[in-house]
């Protein structure tokens, strides 16, 4: 059998380790999960089967997407590792992760999740600012139920008393569609 082809677009999903207390989380975690593997582009995220983490991965794969996970060795108790990924890359620690998951990636999208969440969207947002990307990669968020609306506002706000420039703000695409989301993110 012929090997398969490499995704021609990668989307790296961040997003929480947790379930979350409402089920519009999960069912925007399938939603986004569905959504990339539908199109023929790649899943890149942290690689555990719980929480949104595992709810996307499972879904891109049944919708038959190529899904890579990198989650850094022996870290974790409770991030057991998905059994059933295309790819599981095993790497040394979370800076690691990060790199291996931008490098392998072309846009980059959380759904709501924690602090490691919240690090990583950060994480990738400062490195387009700086050009450390090899080459452009967009941020998006999607919005359930309000849940960025104030990380939303606080940017405005920083942007406003001038510690963001505008044209790093424009970094952070916000849409409480999946579909249009990732079609902004692939423009
Ligand atoms: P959370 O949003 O806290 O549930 O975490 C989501 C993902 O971020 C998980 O894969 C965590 O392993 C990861 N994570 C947790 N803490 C950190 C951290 N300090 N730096 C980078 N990633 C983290």
């Amino acid at each position: 059998m012929p090997p398969t082809p490499a995704a021609p677009f990668r989307v790296c999903v961040f997003c929480g380790s947790s379930d979350g207390t409402r089920p519009e989380y999960g069912s925007t975690a399938v939603a986004l999960g569905a959504a990339i593997a539908r199109r023929g582009w790649g899943l890149v995220y942290g690689g555990a089967q719980v929480g949104l983490m595992g709810m996307t991965a499972d879904a891109a794969l049944r919708w038959g997407g190529e899904v890579i996970g990198v989650i850094p060795e022996g870290l974790f108790r409770d991030e057991v590792a998905h059994p059933g990924l295309t790819q599981l890359l095993e790497v040394d620690g979370m800076l690691e992760r990060k790199a291996r998951m931008a490098e392998l990636s072309d846009a980059f999208v959380s759904l709501p999740g924690g602090m490691g969440t919240l690090d990583e969207l950060f994480e990738m947002l400062t490195w387009s600012q700086l050009g450390l990307h090899p080459r452009p990669k967009p941020s998006g968020l999607v919005e359930v139920d309000g849940f960025w609306s104030d990380l939303v506002a606080f940017m405005d706000r920083a942007t406003k008393d001038g510690f963001v420039q505008r044209r790093h703000r424009e970094l952070l695409l916000v849409d409480d569609d999946v579909e249009r989301l990732l079609d902004r993110l692939a423009a």
